[in-house]
């Protein structure tokens, strides 16, 4: 009999932490993985983040947006051990101390500030040391980036020049204010989830890695989850669990298999002609995204990185370098530098990010444009549209229907059009404005029609998917405080899905904080 203490669905941020920590704790742990084991030269290189493809990437896309003028977007999604920590920016955010009081506030006790911050130091090994906000003997390595471009310095500079703050540490006491991104790298490679929590383990008794399986759907008994049923090539597979199952298929994926097991809006389960287990309206809703324009110039100067002969050569001679050393621009995260400010009056915490990115960059960096430049993205944080995930067949395979229903609402374009506008006037400070550089989408700034135009013609995800399977103090929520599955025995869910309210920043570090947290709370309920 194929049984453990306990299985985790998805090997991403949240369940290579949630598995990592139970496997230490002495449970038996499977861990269940879809893609392959990551471990290649081009997952670890950083700058090899423009390079992924479908067995590291499930590249979905949305349906098309009204908000966006009806275009789809675009959202891409990690597959393989790491899950999009394998293939994201690495840039290491938290989020503000706001987020987590307000996920408290709206009912979410023992989720403040105070509570998860404990769990960010757990998790984190920075090489600047620990203090009050920070760990030094985590397994999740923070790092300073190896390479700086210098117009990421520019940028912090232009930022200077118009008075808005320096910042060396947005996880520390204060986010705002403009500065270079912490990393999540280790000698100059990509420190994913995996490789911090799962690799260690790889010869470990106690935790069995199964990758190249879908997980199809959990097994019910009498209101209890008992297991898993997967497939690996045609063939299906059983396993059980003794004392329950995490899901940690991400912001899509794990409502799509609860779902596919008959939890979910009851109406759109029958549809699918999936018999319903446990009617929860909430699983695959609340869908938030951070909703990002990225503005681009190009520029004469080749300081940026860019598509040309010499362009192609450095990038060469970089990745020779980087195999020897693990220095150089082959450590690039691309999105080097960037920001945090408030533009909306009222606002409790800062309401844009910046990312700061010494290339053209257009349509995800899937179109190469010819040339030097940089480009300069701004997000909304804590968006107001609210999307859903459902059920487009009924094959874990496929891919949900995904629609994040962006800029539905007018506050979250009145938020990106003044994240615009500040993007542009910090290029035409001083220290940028030197390169000259010449603006790819020209804008009457002070047109709103027009710059909603442009925006809505053009804006698109920064990754940050999450919501979908809630937690919350109340009887409609998808899990309980403890990440506990309301209505159900034996089932947990730890990844960015559980959010309650998408949190101001990038979202690696909330779902490892969430898996780290997840481990606890079934260690503890299984030990009662
Ligand atoms: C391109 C990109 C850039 C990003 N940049 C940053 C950044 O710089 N900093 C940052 O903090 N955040 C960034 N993010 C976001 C961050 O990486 C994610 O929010 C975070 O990794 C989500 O973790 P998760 O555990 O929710 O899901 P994931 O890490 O996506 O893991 C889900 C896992 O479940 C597996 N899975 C799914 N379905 C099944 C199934 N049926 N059976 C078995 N396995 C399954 C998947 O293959 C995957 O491995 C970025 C994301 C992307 C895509």
């Amino acid at each position: 009999m194929d049984e453990f203490d306990v299985i985790v669905v998805g090997g991403g941020s949240g369940g290579s932490a949630a598995a990592g920590r139970l496997a230490e704790a002495g449970k038996s742990v499977c861990l269940l993985e879809a893609g392959g084991r990551n471990d290649t030269f081009k997952v670890k290189t950083p700058a090899m983040l423009a390079f992924t493809n479908e067995k590291t990437n499930y590249r979905y896309e949305t349906v098309p947006q009204k908000g966006l003028n009806g275009r789809p977007g675009y959202q891409p999604r990690g597959r393989g051990l790491g899950g999009s920590s394998a293939i994201n920016a690495m840039i290491y955010i938290r989020g503000n101390a706001w987020d987590y009081d307000n996920w408290a506030e709206l009912g979410c006790t023992g989720w403040s500030y105070e509570d998860v911050l404990p769990y960010f130091k757990r998790s984190e090994h920075n090489v600047r040391g620990d203090d009050a906000f920070h760990g030094d003997d985590g397994p999740l390595w923070v790092s300073d980036q190896k390479y700086v471009n210098p117009g990421s310095f520019a940028f912090v500079e232009a930022a200077a020049q118009l008075q808005l703050p320096r910042n060396t540490d947005f996880n520390g006491a204060d986010q705002k204010g403009f500065g270079i991104y912490q990393v999540t790298q280790k000698d100059g490679e990509r420190w994913s989830a995996s490789r911090a929590y799962v690799e260690p383990l790889r010869r470990s008794s106690k935790l069995d890695i199964r990758i190249g399986v879908t997980v199809k759907k959990l097994e019910i008994e009498n209101g209890r989850v008992t297991g898993v049923t997967y497939s690996v090539g045609k063939r299906e597979r059983t396993v059980r669990a003794r004392g329950g199952v995490v899901l940690s298929a991400g912001a899509f994926n794990s409502p799509q298999i609860l779902m596919l097991s008959g939890i979910g809006p009851a109406a759109h389960l029958r549809e699918h002609g999936i018999d319903v287990a446990v009617d929860k309206p909430a699983v695959g809703s609340d869908l938030q995204d951070h909703i990002d324009y990225v503005s681009s110039w190009q520029t004469e100067s080749r300081d940026f990185f860019g598509s040309s002969l010499e362009g192609t050569l450095r990038m060469a001679r970089a990745l020779v370098e980087h195999r020897r050393r693990g220095t150089g621009i082959a450590s690039t995260p691309y999105a080097e530098a960037g920001g945090f400010w408030t533009v909306m009056p009222d606002a409790p915490a800062p309401d844009v990010q910046w990312h700061f990115v010494p290339a053209m960059l257009e349509d995800h960096g899937r179109t190469k444009v010819k040339g030097h430049g940089f480009s300069l993205h701004a997000c909304v944080l804590r968006p107001e549209s609210r999307g859903t995930v459902r059920l487009d067949s009924r094959e874990a395979s496929d891919a949900p229907r995904i629609d994040p229903n962006f800029l539905d609402d007018e506050r979250d374009i009145a938020t990106l059009r003044e994240g615009v506008r500040l993007s542009h006037r910090i290029v035409s400070s001083p220290s940028l404005a030197r390169y000259e550089p010449q603006d790819r989408y020209p804008v009457d700034l002070d047109d709103d029609a027009q710059l909603d135009d442009l925006i809505r013609n053009r804006a698109d995800t920064v990754y940050h998917p999450v919501g979908t399977c809630r937690m919350g103090a109340d009887e409609d929520a998808v899990v309980d405080q403890k990440l506990k599955a309301r209505g159900l025995d034996g089932l947990w869910i730890a990844d960015a899905s559980i959010m309650p309210r998408l949190v101001s920043g990038n979202t690696n570090a909330p779902s490892i904080m969430i898996g780290e947290r997840c481990a606890d709370f079934v260690a503890a309920a299984l030990a009662a």
